[in-house]
């Protein structure tokens, strides 16, 4: 080791380190290694990440150069160096904002706005509530020169000239800029961690005072204008696939949200003049957005894992790939339920985790869902025999189970019923597609059952009536047994024969009935 330190690596002095990494160095410095630039590009380039394919075509240029030219700055208060710092941080970085902004807008009619990105919220922007202005009216005002204070002579150590207070300037200091990471981490406090900055207590506590209140402020601000969209809970990606379909002409407007659940939020627009097969595009449509957050799919693995028409797919794709089969099975499914006859959305189109599809509504409200609307007894009637013939439809010539069927997933429409909600739906070979058929078979059954329609048939009546299976247990547990042996027969001929079976077009074997 190296005693004095003559030799050491520059590092260990405060002052290499601060002449390479100074933001606010003198312009004479040409060669800033790290300047402010640097670290704002970086940020930018973390929280407006977007992926691949809706990435910026352009490299993002930064303004090079110092940002304070240093001559008649007074630079003397390391309140105003800091302060300074922040906002020259802020500024740059909403101007870059800005840029991308215009270079993502360019000419078009419809623009979208970063506006909840930006650091400074210009206080004329706001409506200038009196919740608003709450830092400047708070007793602890930063800016006002807080009285000197005088170190108690307690709490040190070392001897003679060598004494250091706790209070001492520069243990202090260090502690402070040491402390600024415990801000929230969206606050930007510069690269000063890094580099041996001694914060004053004095603008430690206005730092600090000025992240918590900055922090409320922009929560605030954005909560009021992400509740006053159409657009929430949609991400940049989402957002720019929407306005891309606006510009196209495929949607007239997309004017608000129809419903939030866990895996999808359902948008209704009004339809543009034709989609991008020259096709006309219904009047009014809804927009099924599939989140694009991994979390509540898992679940639902189950649906999608052992189906085969996705089996090849699923091992080899990423989580996101996974989430856009989601959407194209719901597509698929519809188109067949289309062929077939069965009332249902109509499939306009499909990108990426969006599928558009008309609306089963009108003027901007949706049909009610069988759970909210009262028929009459004479419509609960009607509604069952049709919703029996539907299923039938469903499995016989859809070669489909539901899945997740009940009175959620049933809107009374023009006198009749609407089948919606159906990217969950498996062929019946699916490996637990007979039990899913049991399960939407008990539903109806009860839901109509209690609402008073006496023949409707009791679940595993209906079970029999809609999969011709013929089952004769008269309990459930014998009945499901034999359905779950039934499940596994048509494993086992699948495992013989290979998936790709001659039978089915879909690469399915045929149910195989009891003779
Ligand atoms: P999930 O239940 O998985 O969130 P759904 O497909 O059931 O998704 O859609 C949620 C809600 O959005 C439905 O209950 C219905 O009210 C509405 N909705 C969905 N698709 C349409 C449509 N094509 N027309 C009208 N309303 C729809
Ligand atoms: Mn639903």
């Amino acid at each position: 080791m190296d005693p004095v330190g003559v030799t050491a690596a520059p590092e260990t002095g405060p002052s290499p380190a601060w002449q390479n990494k100074c933001p606010w160095g003198t312009p004479k410095h040409a060669a800033i290694s790290c300047s402010l630039a640097d670290v704002m590009s970086e940020q930018l380039a973390k929280e407006l990440q977007l992926e691949e394919e809706v990435a910026f075509p352009e490299v993002v240029t930064v303004a090079k150069g110092p940002f304070i030219t240093g001559e008649n700055t007074d630079t003397s208060s390391d309140l105003m160096l800091a302060q300074m710092l922040q906002m020259e941080f802020d500024r740059e970085y909403d101007a870059q904002l800005r840029r991308e902004e215009k270079k993502f807008n360019g000419d078009s009619k419809v623009s979208i706005s970063f506006e909840n990105y930006r650091k400074v919220h210009p206080y004329e922007d706001s409506d200038s509530s009196e919740d608003e202005v709450d830092w400047q009216d708070t007793r602890h005002d930063p800016y006002r020169a807080d009285k000197p204070t005088t170190t108690p002579k307690k709490g040190f150590i070392g001897k003679g000239k060598e004494i250091t207070t706790k209070h001492d300037e520069v243990v202090c200091g260090r502690k402070n800029t040491a402390r600024m990471e415990n801000f929230g981490p969206d606050f930007q406090v510069g690269d000063g961690i890094g580099m041996d900055l001694k914060l004053s207590n004095q603008v430690f506590n206005a730092l600090k005072q000025h992240a918590y209140s900055e922090e409320r402020r922009s929560a605030r601000l954005h909560e009021k204008k992400e509740h006053s969209t159409a657009e929430k809970a949609v991400d940049p990606k989402t957002r720019l696939l929407l306005y891309k379909m606006v510009n196209a002409g495929i949607l007239e407007t997309i004017t608000g949200c129809i419903s939030t659940g866990k895996e999808s939020v359902v948008f209704h627009a009004y339809g543009g003049k034709t989609d991008e097969d020259d096709k006309a595009v219904p009047p009014e449509c809804a927009l099924k957005v599939f989140k694009t957050t991994l979390n509540e799919f898992k679940n639902r693995d189950k649906y999608i894992k052992d189906d085969y028409r996705f089996k090849d797919r699923f091992s080899k794709l990423n989580p996101r790939k996974v989430i856009r089969m989601w959407a194209e099975k719901e597509m698929h499914n519809l188109t067949r339920m289309q062929k077939a006859g069965i009332p249902c959305p109509q499939v306009v189109m499909l990108k990426k985790h969006i599928l558009v599809m008309s609306f089963i509504g009108q003027d901007q409200v949706p049909a009610p869902k069988l759970k909210e609307v009262k028929l009459s007894s004479e419509d609960m009637k009607k509604a069952y025999y049709q919703i029996l013939h539907m299923m039938q439809q469903l499995y016989k010539e859809c070669s489909l189970v539901h899945a997740d069927l009940s009175e959620y997933n049933m809107l009374w429409h023009e006198g009749k019923v609407w089948l919606i909600d159906v990217s969950q739906s498996v062929e019946p070979t699916h490996p637990h597609g007979l039990e899913f058929l049991f399960r939407d078979c008990r539903n109806v059954s009860q839901f109509f059952l209690k609402g008073g329609v006496a023949e409707a048939l009791n679940e595993r009546e209906l079970f029999n009536a809609v999969s011709s299976l013929n089952i004769a247990a008269d309990n459930e547990a014998d009945f499901l047994a034999e359905i779950e042996a039934l499940e596994k027969t048509n494993e086992d001929h699948v495992q013989k024969h290979g998936k790709k079976s001659p039978f089915s077009s879909d690469g399915y074997p045929p149910i195989i009935y009891n003779e």
